[in-house]
């Protein structure tokens, strides 16, 4: 299905993903092996939390033929992603046995150099999804399909046994379920919900910053959405809990599946009815109001303190970006 004008979560970063998830298939183990074993089929590998990327001659590529994959290593669970109009394709965890550190000491470096390796494949590189999206080595489609891979991998990376007897698990429906074989419980991947608003007044957003954040970056107030919780609560205790501002009307604006590790970020517009801030200084180191002329000079990198807007790949730069060009509600 395509839109006339795409809607703003087809904008979001790790949202683009035109993937048909043959979910009414998936039960049909027959059809799902015959995708397997079909030669254009292709297959995403991961290995601790990590796609496996091959430099080749036109640039990095995230797609392996079945022997291809096979001749990275063991390979554990597997999961069929879904099929587009050409081919259909599935993910693969590998064993973290299959990976080595490569350590690279710098002194100097404020971050952990070691990169992930597969040992006798130079041709091979272990990347950080964020590093893969914000550095731009894969289309946009790779990378949603990359998220879809590495969030349902990880939750089968750490749900082998069952929570609720702790007998080891079987994986079924082609890798979206996992069955006990004693006590008959379904135990389904999960996704987390979180909540990500921007707090606005007339002509004022509210944004904040973690100290974790890249200097002088500020970004809209997110939080994990509790059992029992609406989304509109959420939002309200949210900004409340982190900087006392109270909100009166909340309207949804788009979404976006975020893989770090597995995660829904619902993004919101809320309609701040209060004006004086109390910094909560154990979630953020500053949070303050920004004029709408304030956020679009940090979108264009004049902001005289040099402050900076969400990067692109975050679902908070589509919500300020909208909001400043009165694409998103406004309050
Ligand atoms: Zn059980």
């Amino acid at each position: 299905m395509s839109l006339a004008t795409p809607e703003a979560s087809a904008r979001t970063g790790y949202a683009i993903n035109p993937l048909d998830r043959l979910s009414e298939r998936r039960d049909d183990p027959a059809h799902v092996a015959g995708l397997m074993e079909h030669p254009s089929t292709r297959f995403v590998v991961v290995g601790r939390d990590k796609p496996i990327l091959r430099l080749t001659g036109a640039g990095y590529e995230a797609l392996f033929t079945r022997e291809e994959a096979h001749g990275l290593g063991a390979l554990r669970e597997t999961v069929l992603l879904g099929r587009d109009s050409e081919r259909a394709y599935f993910a693969q965890l590998l064993a973290d046995e299959a990976l080595v550190v490569r350590e690279q000491p710098d002194e100097g470096a404020l971050v952990d150099t070691n990169q992930l390796v597969v040992p006798g494949r130079p041709d091979l590189i272990v990347h950080d999804l964020r590093a893969v999206a914000v550095e731009g080595l894969l289309a946009p489609e790779r990378i949603g399909l990359l998220g879809q891979a590495k969030s349902v991998l990880y939750w089968h990376a750490r749900h082998r046994f069952c929570s609720a007897c702790g007998v080891r698990s079987e994986v079924s429906s082609a890798g979206w379920r996992r069955d006990c074989p004693a006590c008959r419980a379904m135990h389904f991947p999960r996704t987390d919900p979180v909540v990500i608003m921007l707090a606005v007044r007339g002509d004022s957003c509210l944004m904040g910053r973690q100290p974790r954040f890249n200097k002088g970056m500020y970004s809209a107030l997110a939080g994990f959405l509790e059992p029992g919780e609406t989304i509109e609560g959420a939002v309200r205790r949210e900004i409340r809990e982190e900087s006392a501002i109270q909100v009166g009307r909340v309207a949804y604006h788009a979404s976006q599946p975020w893989p770090f590790p597995a995660s829904i970020m619902i993004g919101c517009i809320a309609e701040a009815v209060s004006h004086e801030i109390e910094i909560d200084r154990a979630e953020l180191e500053d949070c303050r109001w920004f004029s709408r002329a304030e956020v679009k000079a940090m979108f264009e990198g004049r902001h005289p303190d040099g402050l900076l807007a969400p990067n692109p790949i975050a679902i908070a730069h589509r919500l300020v970006r909208d909001w400043a060009d009165g694409a998103a509600p406004q309050f």
